[in-house]
């Protein structure tokens, strides 16, 4: 039998290998389920082509420089894999405070093209805390003490950034109602129209973490990071901090690109939608044709905290002093001061609240 010597396409999203779907008539990614056209797969190929390779050399060394010079640390208790500067010797978890132990070196693979160096320091990471915590009066006491503010550690978190290129559409129905009176008749006249709104959008720098031990929401809600200040990765960076080792792909955070990625396409062609009394969305998709990517490490002052067999944790942007997270609630502290009746009203204001 002949086999038929097919050219290979790859994802212009994640780099996967494309199978052609012959039920949809195009070539689908497996890994992060994206299909295409043969003719959008060609028109990426065509734009990538002059791509400059000089910068290869020196990617290379840099990323030999970085396999060499970093150590990897393995917690045995959660599993964490922590990445540290060699003359900086990891101790314990960040995440479950129990003692580390050194687990070889990483390959240069993993090495980081950009970083958002630190820019608030430990000292006003803990202020940003205090200040957060004074408004939760219903945090226990043993959440903000000194010791566990000791606990308190800058990490440079690893994230895929995407700029995509989308085809986006939006249908709806749109409805106007007009009436008037003529002699002893009240007319109403209702309209309905079918609306389609359809354009070439571009996102620049949709972030999503590679770290699968820390909550996307707890990341997603010190947003946003100025990506002004990025400069090209060095070693000498992660002096003096910790980083996490990306256990999420790109591949695998393509899904959550691709949902913040629709919902921004439906607000802005929703935008664009007037002149109607009301509007139903049918349907708001965007295709998302090319993707570059950027893996680069984000400054997080980053804490947990064991309550009651349940653990906590708490975020600090490193850039702009934002801060999140879900703290633990001393209950007696709750009852004794709104008393059972009021409590319910106000604890759901405050599980609302929670986050930011
Ligand atoms: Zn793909
Ligand atoms: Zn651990």
């Amino acid at each position: 039998m002949d086999t038929i010597k097919t050219i290979q396409y790859k994802c212009p999203n994640c780099g996967g290998e494309l199978k052609f779907n012959a039920e949809k008539q195009k070539f689908s990614c497996e890994y992060c389920l994206s299909d295409f056209t043969e003719e959008q797969i060609k028109d990426v190929c065509a734009k990538n082509e002059g791509v400059d390779l000089s910068q290869n050399v020196e990617e290379q060394k840099a990323a030999e420089e970085f396999a060499e010079h970093v150590n990897l640390y393995t917690c045995p208790s959660c599993g964490a894999e922590i990445i540290s500067e060699d003359t900086t010797a990891a101790t314990f978890c960040y995440y479950c405070h129990n003692p580390v132990i050194l687990s070889g070196r990483l390959s240069g693979d993993y090495k980081p093209n950009m970083v958002i160096p630190f820019s608030v320091t430990k000292e006003s990471a803990r202020e940003y805390f205090k200040k957060w915590c004074k408004k939760r009066w219903f945090i226990p006491g043993s959440f903000k003490n000194e010791k566990q503010l000791e606990k308190m550690t800058g990490v440079y978190v690893p994230f895929w950034i995407a700029d995509c290129h989308t085809d986006a559409v939006l249908h709806g129905k749109g409805e106007r109602t007009h009436s008037w009176t003529s002699g002893d008749y009240r007319n109403t006249k209702h309209e309905v129209f079918s609306v389609i709104r359809r354009a070439d959008i571009d996102f620049k720098g949709v972030p999503a973490d590679g770290a699968s031990k820390i909550d996307d929401s707890l990341m997603e809600a010190i947003e946003p990071f100025d990506y002004g200040k990025l400069k090209n990765f060095s070693m000498s960076y992660l002096s003096g901090f910790f980083a996490d080792k990306y256990d999420v792909d790109k591949a695998q955070v393509f899904g959550r690109i691709k949902g913040r990625i629709v919902s921004g396409a439906n607000d802005i062609l929703r935008s664009s939608v007037g002149g109607y009394s009301s509007f139903t969305t049918e349907l708001c998709n965007a295709d998302i044709l090319s993707t570059n990517w950027q893996y680069m490490m984000l400054p997080v002052w980053f804490m947990t905290y064991k309550y009651k067999g349940k653990s906590y944790s708490f975020a600090i942007n490193g850039q702009s002093g934002k801060a999140a997270g879900i703290p633990p609630m001393s209950w007696p502290k709750l009852w004794a001061t709104c008393g059972i009746v009021a409590a319910a009203g106000l604890i759901m204001g405050i599980l609302g609240r929670l986050l930011l």
